[in-house]
């Protein structure tokens, strides 16, 4: 059994360590104290040792509001027609509820790891001209740099997979994993 180190009244990043909690799963927990909002919880110690954990998660947010807000495409209440374009595009693909995912087209679409950042769809795609959205050439494929154009929203419905809709209902599981990606992208 290694010797216990006792980080009580240690900072880690924005945590201060309180005590002691309850082992999980045979591991030493810490109550911690963020200093964004004092909230207590319950964090591992090698987690803090190692620094996987600075925060509550609240450093992490401030970054993603400070580079949306660096951008100019998402201040409040003028969001551009590409970052709306952009937003779309991912609850499309990514939120079960969205009555585009999987319900039209049974094999759910996907958007590049690149496309997941703003910025990187933005340096690839840019400004979307008058009157026209971002489309897929190939409507099987995924969203992806190599298989996107503009298309006005007649010639997107032209463009879509020709289907019988197929009636679907969001599985619990769909909802779990895109829960798990919203809590993932406040992390990361
Ligand atoms: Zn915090």
């Amino acid at each position: 059994m290694p010797k216990l180190i006792d980080l009580a009244g240690k900072q880690f990043g924005r945590w201060l360590v309180l005590a002691r909690a309850d082992n999980r799963g045979g591991r030493t927990m810490w109550r911690c104290q963020c200093d964004c909002d004092g909230k207590e919880r319950i964090v591992y110690g090698t987690h803090l040792r190692r620094g996987n954990t600075r925060s509550c998660g609240c450093f992490n947010r401030e970054q993603i509001a400070a580079r949306a807000f660096k951008h100019g495409h998402a201040r409040a209440g003028q969001h551009t027609r590409a970052y709306r374009g952009w937003r779309t595009m991912l609850q499309r693909c990514r939120d079960p509820r969205n009555p585009y995912y999987g319900g039209r087209e049974p094999t759910p679409v996907t958007v590049c790891e690149r496309w997941l950042i703003f910025v990187n769809y933005y340096a690839d795609t840019g400004d979307p001209p008058p009157g026209k959205t971002l489309d897929r050439i190939d409507s099987w494929g995924n969203y992806e740099p190599g298989n996107w154009k503009w298309s006005t929203h007649s010639e997107q419905v032209r463009n879509q997979r020709r289907h019988k809709p197929k009636p679907y209902r969001s599985k619990l599981e769909d909802i779990q994993a895109y829960t798990a990606s919203l809590a993932r992208a406040a992390s990361a």
